[in-house]
C-alpha cells in the first residue's frame, strides 16, 4: 500500500520535473520521407481522425543515428478499439499490454496507446503483471525503457519531442535508463537483455547507474516466460551484431539467463568455434541484406552439445547414424521443453544434424538419396562449417561439392571411385568373411 502510494507520488513528481524539448528539423534532420509508406499512412489517418500520433522508440533513435530502422512503432492517444475501427486490416493483440497490429501491404505497424496512471498490477517482486491504463504523452514517455527510446517524431510538424534528454544521450552514444534502474529492472527484467542488445547493436556504452544493478538482478530473468526469453535471444541473433551483443552480455554479467544464451557465449569472441563462426556469418549476411535460416544458426549453436553426445554414442560401437539419432533423442527434452525452442526451428535443426553422418557414406544409392533431400543445401553448408574447424576432411567437402555439380554419369563414376566408409567397409568385409567360413563348413559337412 505504502509502496504504491510512494510510487504514485514519485511518478507525479518525476513527471512534473520532466521538461519537454521540441526539436525543429534543423536539430534532428529526419526527413518525413525516411518513414516507411505504412508508417506515414497510419500516422496520417490517425491525424485526420483527430488523434495525436507519433513515430516512437527505436525507429526515431535509429533515424537520428543515420541507420535504416527495421520497423516502425506508432504511439497515439486513440484507444486500441478506436485504432481498430480506423484500419480494416488490423487486430488487437496482447492482454497485459494491448496493442494494435495494423497491416499495410506487406508491413505491420505496431500501434500503442499512450500508457499512464497507475500500473494495473504488480507481483510481490515489483514485476509488472498488467499495464493496461491509458495516459498522456508525458506519462507514456516515463514508461519507456531508455532515454534514447523515448523520442517521438511528428512527420507533419517535423518535430522530435524529447522528454528525457534522449537526443543528448544518443549524441554521446550512451544508453541511460529512465527513472530508477533497479526498480525498472524489477518491473520488467527483460529490460536487462534489451540493454545488452541495444548497446551492442549501436556500439553505445551503458551508463554506470544503468549497468550497476544488472548483475544483482540477473536472476530475476529466470522467472520470465521461456517464450519471451527465447524471443529476446532471437532478437540478439537477428540484430546483425550478435557478437557485439554477446560481449555486452558478458560485460554486464548477464550469465545463466537462458541455456541458449549460455550456449551462445563462446561465440562472443574470435572465430575458432562453430558458434562464433555461425554468428559471424549470420552478422555478415544480415548486414548485406541476405536471408538467414534460424534453424541453421541454432543447429550450429547447439552443435557442441550434440557432437559430444554423438561421440559418446559412437564409442559404444553403434553405427554413426544410429548414434546421431540417439544423441538427438537424448537432447530432445531440453530442446523442446526446457529451452522453449519452437518446433518450426527444432525440426530444421534435427534434419541438419541427422544428415551429417550420411555425408560419410559415398557408396551405393545413398549419396543420390541424400542429394534429393529438401534440406540438403543447409546440411551441406553445415558440413562446410565443420570442415572450417577441422572436424571434417577438406577432401570430403570437395567431393560433395563436385558431386552436386556433376552430371548423372559423372556421379555414378564418382560413387564407383569413392573411398568406402570405414565402419561400413569393415563390417561388410567381416560379413563376407563370415559367409565364406559358413560355406566352407557346409562344404566340409
Ligand atoms: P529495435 O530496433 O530492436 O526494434 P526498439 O527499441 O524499437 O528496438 P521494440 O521492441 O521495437 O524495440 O520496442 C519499441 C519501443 O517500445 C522501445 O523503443 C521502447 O520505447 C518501448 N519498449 C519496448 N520494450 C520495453 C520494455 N520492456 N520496457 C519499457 N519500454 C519498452
Ligand atoms: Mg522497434
Amino acid at each position: 500500500m505504502l509502496a504504491k502510494w510512494l510510487h504514485k507520488v514519485l511518478s507525479r513528481k518525476s513527471v512534473a520535473a520532466m521538461k519537454k524539448r521540441e526539436l525543429p528539423f534543423a536539430q534532428h534532420r529526419i526527413q518525413a520521407d525516411e518513414l516507411s509508406f505504412a508508417a506515414e499512412k497510419v500516422i496520417k489517418r490517425l491525424h485526420n481522425a483527430g488523434y495525436q500520433a507519433f513515430v516512437v522508440g527505436g525507429a526515431v533513435r535509429d533515424l537520428l543515428l543515420g541507420i535504416t530502422p527495421k520497423d516502425f512503432d506508432v504511439a497515439t492517444d486513440a484507444t486500441p478499439e478506436q485504432v481498430r475501427k480506423l484500419f480494416r486490416r488490423s487486430r488487437i493483440i496482447g492482454r497485459r499490454f494491448p496493442i494494435v497490429h495494423v497491416m499495410v501491404g506487406p508491413e505491420t505497424i505496431e500501434v500503442t496507446t499512450f500508457r499512464g496512471g497507475e500500473v494495473s498490477s504488480q507481483n510481490e517482486l515489483g514485476r509488472i503483471m498488467k499495464d493496461a491504463n491509458f495516459g498522456t504523452l508525458e506519462q507514456d514517455a516515463m514508461r519507456r525503457d531508455f532515454t534514447a527510446n523515448a523520442l517521438y517524431y511528428d512527420p507533419e510538424r517535423e518535430v522530435v519531442l524529447d522528454f528525457h534528454h534522449g537526443v543528448d544521450d544518443i549524441r554521446q552514444r550512451r544508453l541511460v535508463m529512465i527513472g530508477k534502474p533497479l526498480a525498472r529492472y524489477q518491473e520488467d527484467p527483460v529490460r536487462m537483455l534489451r540493454a545488452a542488445r541495444i548497446s551492442g547493436k549501436l556500439g553505445f556504452t551503458v551508463d554506470k547507474k544503468t549497468a550497476r544493478p544488472i548483475a544483482e538482478c540477473a536472476d530475476l530473468l529466470q522467472r520470465e516466460p521461456l517464450a519471451r526469453l527465447f524471443d529476446e535471444v532471437l532478437k540478439i541473433l537477428f540484430s546483425g551484431h550478435a557478437q557485439a551483443c554477446l560481449r555486452q552480455l558478458n560485460t554486464l554479467q548477464l550469465n545463466n539467463v537462458h541455456p541458449l544464451l549460455d550456449a551462445l557465449l563462446p561465440g562472443a569472441e574470435g572465430n575458432d568455434n562453430i558458434v562464433a563462426l555461425a554468428l559471424h556469418n549470420t552478422d555478415q549476411r544480415l548486414r548485406a541484406d541476405k536471408s538467414v535460416s534460424m534453424g541453421f544458426v541454432l543447429a550450429a549453436v547447439l552443435w557442441p552439445r550434440i557432437m559430444e553426445s554423438w561421440n559418446r554414442e559412437k564409442a559404444t560401437g553403434i553405427r554413426s547414424s544410429a548414434a546421431m539419432n540417439a544423441a538427438i533423442a537424448a537432447q530432445r527434452d531440453h530442446l523442446d521443453k526446457s529451452w522453449g525452442i519452437p518446433q518450426r526451428y527444432s525440426v530444421v535443426m534435427r534434419e541438419i544434424w541427422m544428415m551429417q553422418p550420411l555425408f560419410e557414406i559415398r557408396r551405393g544409392a545413398r549419396p543420390f538419396r541424400l542429394l534429393g533431400q529438401q534440406r540438403f543445401r543447409a546440411a551441406f553448408d553445415f558440413l562446410c562449417l565443420r570442415a572450417q574447424l577441422g572436424e571434417i576432411d577438406a577432401e570430403v567437402v570437395s567431393w560433395w561439392q563436385a558431386f552436386q555439380q556433376a552430371s548423372e554419369n559423372e556421379r555414378t563414376q564418382m560413387i564407383r571411385n569413392a573411398p568406402a566408409q570405414e565402419g561400413i567397409a569393415n563390417k561388410s568385409r567381416t560379413r563376407r568373411r563370415r559367409r565364406k567360413t559358413n560355406m566352407s563348413r557346409l562344404e566340409q559337412a
